[in-house]
């Protein structure tokens, strides 16, 4: 992914956590892939079936590799985890993904 193009994701998903609350977007543990779709880092790699299974994609003609669960950007579970400092970003970045200034505030 081009910096350009990475920057303008990191920024969509921001901007998701903060209109939409805790979810996997603003986890500590997620590892975006796009815009839409990330691994959680939670938890031990799984198989490549189990790693889509959350995805709802049961049956595929390309064979997953095995890695960490996938997840969509709004799923949340009880492992959610934000000890990231948001006051550190730049202000004019805080603007654009909408931050008012507390973890949810959003
Ligand atoms: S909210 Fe849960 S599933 Fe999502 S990234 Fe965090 S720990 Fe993983």
């Amino acid at each position: 992914m081009s910096d350009d193009r990475e920057t303008a994701v990191s920024r969509i998903l921001d901007r998701f956590y903060v209109e939409h609350g805790p979810c996997c977007a603003g986890c500590d543990w997620w590892a975006h892939a796009n815009s839409l779709v990330g691994e959680c880092r939670r938890s031990r790699p799984v198989s490549g079936a189990e790693r889509v299974d959350m995805l709802g994609i049961r049956s595929s003609s390309l064979r997953p590799s095995a890695g960490h669960i996938l997840t969509r950007r709004e799923h949340r579970c009880g492992e959610f985890r934000d000890e990231f400092d948001w006051t550190t970003l730049p202000a004019p970045y805080l603007r654009q993904i909408g931050w008012k200034g507390a973890p949810h505030a959003g």
